[in-house]
């Protein structure tokens, strides 16, 4: 084992937050390691740890709820020239996003993400101009679409879509740019002392720093390096990839549908206007009301589900949804690929220490659009010592489960 040298802070996972935490260290002057794997060339065979940015297209909108998860997009969102400028990485486009739902003006709605008032509502407090359509309104402002009948929409016409392979590669561009170190490895243990952190990676390297932050995403309760584990759940989430044979035709907004009838929903989630794929080909993105329905609780777990390439009933539900949401328009052969995500009891991310010398960044199903301001405030954490921003940290605070943590994910290749 060698020991390759010291570092004020050491990242562990270059996913989104783990990479903005990285360039926004560096950007500081502090002397950052940013440890973690690059992505694996395929999933059948899989084994360890995975991913939730593995993807061409994630909404970046105020299109949310709550409203400080608008605020982290707002906040991000503002500073992607900037960093597109910097790095010559085009990880942004505009797109509208349209949120659309059941009528909900009685009041109430099925679901916080798709309740038009607080969408409304999180938009003007941001100052940012959002259109509101009723059902009549909706037909005959994207007439090639067919929504289920008396659903209503909300478009914010200056929003993005983000490429989170791209908005990773541009983070851990600046960040190297501004002197940071890239390593790529899994991290398999962190021992503490009251000098730091010995950060061990599966590589066979060692590591010291006054801190580490972990930013490894859906997979932090399994990976062994928190004393104690964080209140959150993680899920295996499915993505329907539908290939178009010529994307000019479908010139659609990105979407978040919740298609409803009556209480029975049979479709909730995304659908995302054509990207193209790192295989040339171009493809509709379906996500839809499985994302929460597989809970991960160890890495094997994880590995397992990796391995299975997602829910296979979902392309049904995808092209049942699609088939009369894009009327006369043909499409392609579907496949899934499997994602992941997590979400934390107070539905914001979490940004907090664990330790003394350990601050754990967290979110699990908003975390490409808000990933750059997560990264800023986690990094302000660790180099001022204390929280300085104008957004309280209690909104951000911890919680920890009572459960013993999860073992190690290099167990998932011994077992
Ligand atoms: C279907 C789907 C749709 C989504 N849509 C949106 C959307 O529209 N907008 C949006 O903003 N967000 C969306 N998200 C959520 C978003 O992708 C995640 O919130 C985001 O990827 C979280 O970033 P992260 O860096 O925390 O975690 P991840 O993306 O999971 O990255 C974590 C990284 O840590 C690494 N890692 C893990 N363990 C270790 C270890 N022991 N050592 C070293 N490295 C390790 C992993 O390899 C990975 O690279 C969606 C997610 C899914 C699944």
């Amino acid at each position: 084992m060698q020991d390759e040298g010291r570092f004020d802070v050491i990242v562990v996972g270059a996913g989104p937050i783990g990479a903005a935490t990285a360039r926004h260290l560096s950007e500081r002057g502090a002397s950052v390691l940013v440890v973690g794997p690059d992505e694996p060339s395929g999933f059948a065979d899989h084994d360890g740890v995975w991913a939730g940015y593995y993807d061409q297209g994630r909404l970046a909108h105020v299109l949310e709820v709550p409203l400080m998860t608008s605020m982290l997009a707002m906040r991000s969102i503002r500073r992607f020239p900037d960093l597109q400028e910097r790095t010559g990485v085009e990880f942004a486009i505009p797109r509208q996003s349209l949120t659309v739902m059941p009528d909900d003006s009685e009041g109430g709605g099925l679901a916080d993400w798709f309740n038009r008032a607080l969408l409304a509502g999180n938009a003007a407090d941001l100052n940012v101009a959002v259109e509101q359509f009723s059902a009549e309104e909706l037909r005959r402002e994207y007439p090639d679409l067919g929504f289920a009948p008396g659903h209503v929409g909300i478009v914010q016409r200056d929003a993005f879509i983000v490429n989170p392979r791209g908005l990773v590669q541009a983070e851990l561009a600046a960040a190297v740019a501004q002197g940071a170190v890239l390593v790529r490895d899994v991290v398999d243990s962190v021992e503490r002392s009251p000098q730091g952190v010995r950060v061990a990676s599966r590589g066979g390297e060692t590591w010291r720093a006054g801190k580490v932050v972990v930013a490894t995403g859906a997979a932090t309760n399994v990976g062994g390096l928190l004393s104690r584990p964080l209140d959150m759940r993680t899920y295996g989430a499915t993505v329907v990839l539908v290939e178009v044979p010529d994307p000019s035709e479908f010139d659609i907004p990105a979407m978040m549908y919740m298609k409803a009838s009556g209480e029975e929903v049979t479709f909730g989630g995304i659908v995302m206007s054509p990207l193209q794929y790192p295989d040339g080909r171009w493809y509709l993105k379906c996500s839809g009301r499985s994302l929460l329905d597989n809970p991960l609780d160890s890495a094997e777990a994880i590995a397992r589900w990796v391995r299975t390439g997602g829910r296979q009933e979902d392309i049904r539900e995808s092209l049942d949804l699609l088939a009369e949401l894009l009327p006369g328009k043909t499409l392609g052969p579907a496949h899934t690929r499997p994602c992941m995500v997590c979400e934390t009891p107070t539905a914001l991310p979490y940004i907090d220490w664990a330790d003394e010398h350990t601050i754990v960044a967290v979110e699990g199903e908003r975390g490409a659009m808000a990933a750059d301001e997560i990264g800023r405030l986690a990094a302000g954490l660790v180099i001022d010592g204390v929280w300085t921003d104008g957004i309280p940290h209690a909104a951000f605070q911890a919680r920890w489960a009572e459960t013993e943590v999860s073992p190690p994910l290099h167990s998932v290749a011994t077992a």
